[in-house]
């Protein structure tokens, strides 16, 4: 099918509103979707909480759509377990759109080409495929989920030019510049959780809170195999009201589990010795978090690397240098990125250069 210019401007602009819901939609998907009539707009919509319309039913509410063309980034359910609205594939043939353009099929292997094949049953025309790889990476964690029931899992770090992300037995040094500072917050407001090591927790006592504007708090994953975490850590503050799991191991202090769970943390063993991530990572669906990102330190990237759990690297090199003999190595050195990254993406922010890409495509 070949789509014209006009199409994929439609389109853009569907992933760009499918945005607005970053944070607040998850396990739903992000999507997008505008009604267009010989060339004007005359509806938009995205889905912008989890219990809220379909961005089809927004961009369909209160027009006349008959002979119009719907642009969606994703296929159009079949199902709604909403049931107080009609399915949206059912909704735009009631509507009289005479053409669908979508982006990309439903991943979900229980309704993939469903809501297509709905339509075309009711005699709209259907294309599809339009900027589907754009809308894929839109909905990476979704995609994940959808496929495999496990969450997707991105890493983040910062690491030096000459391959160092910090140095033994000091607290973290600032690598990155402001403009990747200000990514890594986004990036915590797209993903459910955010997960590090105890040596961070210990070192650096960071809050692992969002700082973007408009953003929200995800949940927060420690991986501390013996419980050293202290009571007053700042990871700690809020636990209960906001979500913190401790993934720990049998090594554990019973006595410790209980203080931390007066708190409000949830304390989840997963390994006898050592915390096994896929263990962990299995677990968290059924805690509502289908999405992680790991911020570090080198020894929970190295056991993820490990244990092939990571789908996406966001990897900030800086213009500084670190050169001492303690320094840290990074596990994801230049000529890694470059030849292991699918879709690799390289980007300037500032004074850093960002290598962008999937280990495993979405
Ligand atoms: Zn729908």
């Amino acid at each position: 099918m070949a789509f014209s210019k006009q199409d994929e401007r439609f389109m853009r602009l569907c992933l760009k509103l499918a945005k607005k819901g970053e944070g607040k939609v998850s396990p739903n998907p992000l999507v997008g979707a505008v009604l267009v009539r010989k060339g004007r707009i005359i509806g938009k919509g995205f889905h912008a909480s989890f219990f809220g319309p379909h961005a089809e039913a927004e961009a369909l509410s209160k027009k006349d759509a008959r002979g119009a063309t719907l642009y969606i980034s994703l296929e159009p359910c079949v199902w709604y377990e909403g049931k107080r609205n009609p399915p949206c594939a059912a909704l735009a043939a009631r509507c009289g759109v005479s053409r669908v353009v979508i982006a990309s099929k439903d991943p979900n292997p229980r309704v993939s080409g469903k809501g297509i094949a709905y339509l075309r049953s009711s005699g709209v025309k259907v294309d599809v495929g339009l900027l589907c790889e754009e809308a894929q990476e839109l909905n990476e964690c979704f995609f994940k989920f959808a496929k495999t029931g496990e969450p997707f899992v991105a890493a983040k770090l910062a690491q030096s030019a000459d391959g160092f992300i910090g140095v033994k037995g000091r607290s973290r040094i600032w690598l990155s510049g402001r403009q990747f500072d200000y990514h890594s917050h986004a990036l915590r407001n797209r993903h459910d959780a955010i997960l590090v090591g105890i040596n961070t927790v210990l070192a650096d006592n960071p809050r692992l809170t969002c700082r973007k504007k408009g953003g929200r708090n995800p949940a927060r994953i420690i991986i501390d195999s013996r419980l050293r975490i202290p009571l007053g850590a700042k990871a700690l503050e809020n636990a209960g009201k906001e979500k913190v799991i401790i993934a720990t191991t049998s090594l554990r202090s019973l006595e410790k589990q209980k203080q931390l769970e007066k708190l409000g943390a949830e304390v989840l063993v997963c390994g006898k010795r050592k915390v096994e991530l896929r263990r962990l990572l299995r677990r968290l669906p059924e805690h509502q978090i289908y999405s992680v990102l790991i911020e570090g330190g080198a020894k929970v990237l190295r056991s993820a690397l490990k244990e092939k759990c990571i789908d996406k690297l966001i990897v900030a090199i800086s213009g500084k240098k670190i050169g001492s003999k303690q320094a840290i190595r990074s596990p994801f050195a230049l000529p890694f990125l470059k030849k292991r990254l699918r879709r690799l993406k390289v980007e300037k922010m500032g004074s850093d250069t960002v290598y962008c890409g999937y280990l495993r495509l979405p």
